[in-house]
């Protein structure tokens, strides 16, 4: 069983959910002990015992400690089997983080799987499904790792209850990702999303951020908007509204910046905020967004070959993912560059075989 520190480096709740994830796909046992010890509030919340349990039910798994506020796990996986499943977090708890973790698992299956999630959909600190919709999964699928998401229901604090429906492809073996030259940003367009709210919260975001955007020099930004109330069937149960804007780029990288709404703050600051966090990406010329960064690295270490990604900033939460899964898996990353910074990031990936096609 190999002994995961979960205060190390970033010391949150995806060290877990990638030490699972790939536990699960390498049949490693694995003990987690500090399990966010650097949060205020240390040990597993909803949305980290569910994302557990998902990947549990998905190899069968033996598991120790998987309980609220538990600060140590063990988890022994067996084979991964088809399942389909369905997560309830019972809380606003980020679909998007849960599904982090079952991903791997899911796409190592023999057959072609669904997993229905229900919990937040649009939270603070975690990807928006708009993220996994506009970024994450257009570039996994460039590597052979197939999904498809369709948003049942948008779901925001307090009460969540959004609902995710993900299906997966199976993949024999992963192809490596080089995602190295910027290129020339294609197109830029967005997503202004609110339930429940009135219909100038929507269209202020988009003229705040257009405004930002052409001051920045970019031309004609498409941002579509969906303005949901209570007698559509994808509006939230609660009130929440945000933005999330993108730059496809000629060398296949997708940049994003996105903001959420929140009580008191103004629908100006939500669009600026997004306009802001896209353009100082697009200005570091590097074709991978920081979010996408650490997600990345689980994938690089999975696929055939040698990956190359250059991150428009260096995160914590990157080079906490790259020492855990050299620890984990023994392969070798190389990364150039200070944090905070652009970065180039290598790694000969393990070439994992789905042994079940
Ligand atoms: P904790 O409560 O312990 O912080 P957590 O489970 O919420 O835990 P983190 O360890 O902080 O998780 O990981 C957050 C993940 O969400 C990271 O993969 C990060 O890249 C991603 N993320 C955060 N904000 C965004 C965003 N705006 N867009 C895309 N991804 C995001």
């Amino acid at each position: 069983m190999i002994e995961v520190d979960g205060a190390m480096l970033e010391g949150g709740g995806q060290l877990l959910r990638v030490a699972a994830a790939l536990s699960a796909v390498t049949s490693t046992p694995i003990r987690v002990v500090n399990i966010r010890a650097k949060r205020p509030n240390p040990g597993l919340r909803a949305q980290h015992l569910s994302a557990m349990q998902a990947v549990a039910r998905l190899v069968n798994a033996k598991t120790k400690g998987l309980a609220l506020g538990s600060r140590e796990i063990e988890f022994e996986p067996g084979p991964i089997e088809a399942k389909n499943i369905e997560v309830d977090v019972g809380t606003a708890g980020s679909t998007s983080l849960i599904l982090q973790a079952m991903m791997p698992a899911m796409v190592f299956a023999q057959s072609p799987l669904t997993a229905v999630l229900k919990g937040g959909t649009n939270n603070p600190m975690a990807p928006p499904v708009d993220f996994l919709e506009r970024v994450l999964l257009p570039t996994l699928r460039g590597i052979g790792a197939s999904a498809s998401l369709e948003l049942v229901r948008r779901g925001f604090y307090p009460r969540g209850q959004g609902i995710l429906r993900v299906s997966t492809n199976p993949a024999t073996t992963l192809s490596s990702i080089t995602l190295e030259d910027f290129g020339d940003i294609e197109r830029v367009s967005g997503l202004a999303y609110s339930s429940r709210l009135p219909e100038h919260v929507a269209n202020r975001m988009i003229s705040s951020a257009k405004s930002h955007l052409l001051r920045a020099g970019f031309r004609d930004p498409e941002i579509d908007r969906e303005i949901l109330q209570p007698s559509d069937a994808r509006c939230a149960v609660d009130p929440g509204c945000g933005i999330i804007l993108t730059a496809e780029l000629s060398s296949k990288g997708i940049i994003s910046g996105d903001a959420l709404g929140a009580p008191g703050k103004p629908a100006e600051k939500v669009g600026e905020e997004a306009a802001q966090t896209l353009t100082r990406q697009l200005e570091s010329c590097a074709p991978v967004d920081k979010h996408l960064g650490d997600q990345l690295v689980i994938w690089m270490a999975l696929a055939e070959g040698t990956s190359v990604i250059r991150v428009s900033e260096l995160t914590l939460h990157t080079l906490t993912c790259v020492r855990l899964v050299e620890d984990l898996i023994g392969v070798r990353f190389k990364v150039e560059g200070e944090r905070g910074k652009p970065a180039m990031i290598r790694c000969k990936g393990a070439g994992l075989r789905n042994k079940t096609l």
